[in-house]
């Protein structure tokens, strides 16, 4: 694919098939190992299951991982483990899924955000800085803070380590678009500067599980805790219970869990992708670098990637110059078929947050780089001439 011209109509195939922004790869091993999984004995709680979460430790160097049926049910058990309660607050950035700030509200907690650095989408680390400094003036310093790997690159984790060790604040990497990407020469998820990490597995993810999660941890007691609430917080081991066992049937409820399970044939597609994990991400890097040459002479931004990470590329996000520019885009690319989407409109903006006070104008950068954003297709199956229709379009449309 090198020395691509896209403004050569020689190269321009004429084509009009739907693209997504994201989608599964799904292959034909996939699909066996699923069908496998369905005649076993077991299609939940069987063995699947923890030779997938085996597979994620290993891959992401954790101790310890703990898959459930979605990345949102992982931060919630994730900040009840951490002792998230009503009173304590939970910081996020507006520039992400709404499950990053909902997780807080999930255990009755306040949630207040940071804003973003504009060119990376990432939490800003001077924001932060003086938020934190401001709360501490008003006692009002986080309990939790959930940093988001935005279209998979890694925030400055050693810096929020660092201020956490100075305002006592816990960690938990939202990494649902950076499975497979790294910071500082080691895998998202080792936890090196976190108490947990968590991953989606939703299809238009990095790879996926139908529906599905995890939450990766190197804390022997916060694993424990998250494997318990992911299951009606069931105790089994007599070593754990509160009272006397008194025969063989018995288990203990000691606290409120929930069935936040993810299944065998779920595990089983999992598995099988996460064998792909390496592929993927280069390809994605591949097709990455490929736009990067094709938009270079149009007047469009592609998101800076920080010098010591490299991204998973979950998305491609174009930043145009002006609002009406990027609405016009967005109408063209959706009457050509191409399902361009926004990540993220401010979630602090939502209905819901702005119930609780928050309003326009709060988080500057953010609302900002809303305005502008566009993400652009970008998943494994993409082809050349894919790349070059989404090219051609936008050099049509800004020249
Ligand atoms: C997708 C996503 C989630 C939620 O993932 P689910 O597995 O769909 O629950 C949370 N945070 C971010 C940043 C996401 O992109």
């Amino acid at each position: 694919m090198k020395n691509l011209n896209p403004f050569n109509l020689k190269n321009f195939i004429k084509t009009n098939y739907f693209l997504p922004y994201s989608k599964q790869n799904i292959t034909g091993r996939d699909i066996k190992s699923v069908v496998k999984a369905l005649k076993n004995d077991l299609i939940t709680q069987g063995e699947i299951l923890p030779r997938f979460e085996n597979e994620i430790s290993k891959k992401v160097l954790s101790d310890y991982s703990i898959a459930v049926n979605s990345a949102t049910s992982a931060l919630h058990i994730a900040c009840l483990a951490l002792g998230l309660k009503e009173n304590d607050y939970l910081w996020t950035t507006p520039i992400t899924f709404v499950a990053s700030a909902n997780c807080g509200k999930y255990c009755g907690a306040k949630v207040d955000f940071v804003d973003i650095e504009p060119n990376t989408g990432l939490i800003s680390i001077k924001a932060l800085e003086e938020k934190l400094k401001k709360a501490k003036n008003e006692n009002k310093l986080p309990k939790i803070i959930v940093p988001v790997h935005l279209c998979g690159s890694s925030c400055d984790m050693q810096k929020i380590f660092e201020l956490s060790n100075i305002y006592g604040f816990s960690i938990i990497e939202d990494a649902s678009h950076a499975i497979g990407g790294r910071y500082q020469d080691f895998p998202v998820g080792c936890c090196k500067y976190s108490d947990i990490t968590v991953f989606s597995f939703h299809p238009v993810k990095i790879i996926t599980s139908a529906e599905g999660g995890v939450a990766v941890t190197n804390n022997h007691n916060l694993a424990e805790k998250m494997r318990d609430l992911r299951s009606h917080c069931i105790i089994r081991d007599p070593k754990r219970f509160k009272e006397k066992s008194l025969g063989l049937w018995k288990y203990e409820i000691q606290e409120l869990g929930y069935n936040y399970r993810m299944n065998e044939l779920q595990a089983a597609l999992g598995l099988s992708q996460l064998k792909r994990l390496e592929k993927i991400i280069n390809r994605r890097n591949y097709l990455y670098d490929q736009y990067k040459i094709l938009l270079d002479t149009l007047p469009l931004k592609l998101l800076d990637i920080p010098k010591n990470v490299y991204s998973s590329l979950h998305l491609a996000v174009i930043t145009l110059n002006d609002e009406t520019r990027r609405e016009n885009v967005f109408s063209l690319f959706r009457k050509n078929n191409i399902g361009v989407q926004l990540h993220y409109y401010p979630v602090h903006l939502q209905p819901i947050y702005k119930k609780l006070g928050f309003k326009e104008g709060d988080f500057p950068s953010s609302e900002e780089y809303s305005k502008k954003a566009i993400s652009i297709p970008l998943y494994p199956q993409l082809k050349k001439r894919d790349l070059i229709r989404v090219a051609n379009l936008l050099k049509k449309f800004l020249d």
